[in-house]
């Protein structure tokens, strides 16, 4: 008998990890990708002799990438590296650089002079944040829901302790535990990544701070982070995964209950049994299953997280007091954080960061030179469409960077590369330009968040970003893990 074919459309972390796992299960996948290479935001260029990181730069649980490689039998096809500090933060006004480290006992010698009896209360701060965690990690984050009641059922089980932790604020929370504005600052900056500030994410979320400071830590990868994407492609050519590029899917083609094909831009359709969708689970089903749920309207009217604006710098010279992962914050971190989810105008003063992948991986610039990749979140293109301003922004970061670090950095460039949020949008149909999709407040998780199998069409699947759970790279890998067992149930391989 014929193995059952899978399309996945999009060549991101998410679709890669589940053509890896149906392909290992005897599933016969085509990957289509619009771009003319594998990993979506997972990605690399080269320019003028350098190597750049596009997006992720490090991640947290390292472990679901060894799940992933162990569930198909292979060893892991890279390197990981544990980053140690995890990164540093300045803060403007302050001539001081913290360096923040997973070691307790270490990161107190950090904050002696800032935050009396530290260590006590971090070990305090992060038995609550532990606790929900593990409290959460298989009853809400590794499941399956089929809808919103299995969900509110599976929520009811985590331990009532947590309840208040719903009302208050991640930032008040803080405030529970330690007195300074830079512990503070610098505990909260993981809210960032959920799409919200720490002003309006639920305290539950403190549990990035536990999987940051005590779990796992962060890691990234010998060589750089697009080794992930080069280690997983020749199990996908050993496994006979056929991969479509520079191919754009345009078009759906369904019956009322089955998704028959996805048509590309050369009018070419794809068939299969079954299909992953690897693009944005909520934008697709608006525009090309046409949801009521999923109109341009309704999808303006949900959270996204912010957009990224990057810049790729190839520098001459070796930058002293840089580390490989920096942030660089301004000293107006409440108002910052108050506007910058809403201003239709670049920001002024930016809070940034920087990763200089050429301090542990010399081969990625020439001798005696440095790349870095700079992030600063902006605005979605729902409130700042427009980038022609952008040259201000980077004039700006380049120039505070300089000072910070009391380096020429503007007159010993030789490659620069820019992406606003157009270009971050256009590249992988990222809508409004958001960097990490929906965002993760509680009414868009779990059953709350667009599903990762479709409501009508029952031959259809999605992983990734803004589909269950959420998203990251470690996050995805476990989006991969949660489709598939799905997929197994529903089309086993007999
Ligand atoms: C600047 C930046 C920095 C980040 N830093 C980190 C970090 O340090 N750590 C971390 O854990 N996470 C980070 N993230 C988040 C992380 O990159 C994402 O959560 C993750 O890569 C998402 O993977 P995915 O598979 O969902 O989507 P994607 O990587 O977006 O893959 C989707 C793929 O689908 C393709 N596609 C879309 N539409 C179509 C179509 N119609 N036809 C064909 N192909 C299509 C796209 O081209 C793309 O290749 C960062 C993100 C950004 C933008």
């Amino acid at each position: 008998m014929e193995n059952k074919s899978v399309i996945i459309v999009g060549a991101g972390l998410g679709g890669l990890a589940t053509a890896l796992r149906l392909s290992y299960q005897g599933y016969a996948v085509t990957i289509v990708e619009k771009q003319s290479n594998a990993g979506g935001r997972l990605n690399t260029f080269e320019k003028d002799g350098f190597t750049f990181d596009v997006g992720p730069s490090f991640f947290s649980m390292s472990y679901e990438f060894v799940e992933l490689f162990k569930s198909i039998g292979e060893p892991i096809p890279f390197e990981l590296n544990e980053l140690n500090p995890l990164y540093t933060v300045n803060i403007a006004g302050q001539d001081r650089v913290y360096q923040i480290y997973k070691d307790l006992d270490k990161l107190a010698a950090e904050f002696k002079d800032v935050e009396a009896n530290f260590e006590e209360k971090a070990r305090k701060y992060l038995i609550g944040a532990k606790q929900i965690f593990h409290d959460t990690e298989y009853r809400v984050v590794k499941k399956n829901f089929d809808n919103i009641m299995q969900f509110l059922a599976s929520m009811a089980t985590v331990p009532l302790k947590h309840l208040p932790k719903l009302f208050r604020t991640f930032w008040q929370e803080l405030e529970r535990h330690f007195d300074s504005e830079e512990v503070k600052i610098i505990f909260s900056l993981v809210a960032f990544f959920l799409g919200a500030t720490p002003f309006n994410t639920p305290s539950v979320y403190n549990l990035l701070n536990y999987t940051e400071l005590e779990h796992d830590g962060y890691w990234n990868v010998k060589g750089g982070m697009y080794k992930i994407v080069e280690g997983i492609l020749p199990m996908l050519e050993k496994k006979g995964v056929k991969f479509i590029y520079n191919t754009e899917i345009v078009k759906a083609n369904y019956t009322s209950q089955k998704l028959t094909s996805v048509t590309d831009q050369f009018e070419v359709d794809h068939t299969a049994d079954l299909f992953v969708i690897n693009a944005d689970a909520a934008w697709f089903r608006g525009k090309f299953l046409n949801r009521a749920k999923f109109t341009e309207e309704k999808l303006d009217a949900l959270e996204w997280t912010l957009a990224p604006f990057t810049i790729y710098l190839g520098i001459k010279g070796q930058i002293p007091g840089i580390h490989h992962h920096n942030y660089y914050l301004g000293d107006n971190f409440r108002d910052y954080a108050d506007t910058i989810f809403r201003s239709s105008v670049a920001p002024q003063k930016p809070y940034y960061y920087v990763n200089v992948a050429s301090k542990s991986n010399p081969s990625c610039a020439p001798e005696g030179c440095e790349n870095l990749f700079i992030l600063c979140p902006v605005p979605d293109r729902r409130v700042k469409p427009n980038w022609d301003d952008a040259d201000t922004l980077v004039n700006e970061i380049i120039e505070d960077l300089g000072n910070r670090v009391g380096f020429d950095i503007k007159n010993n460039i030789i490659t620069k590369t820019v992406y606003t949020p157009i270009e971050w949008e256009k590249m992988f149909n990222l809508y409004r330009g958001s960097g990490l999709g929906l965002a993760h407040g509680l009414n868009q998780i779990g059953a709350f968040r667009p599903k990762n199998k479709d409501e009508k069409l029952n031959n259809l699947y999605y992983v990734g970003a803004s589909t269950v759970p959420g998203t990251g790279l470690p996050i995805v890998v476990i989006g991969s893990k949660l489709v598939t067992e799905r997929i197994n149930n529903e089309y086993p391989i007999i």
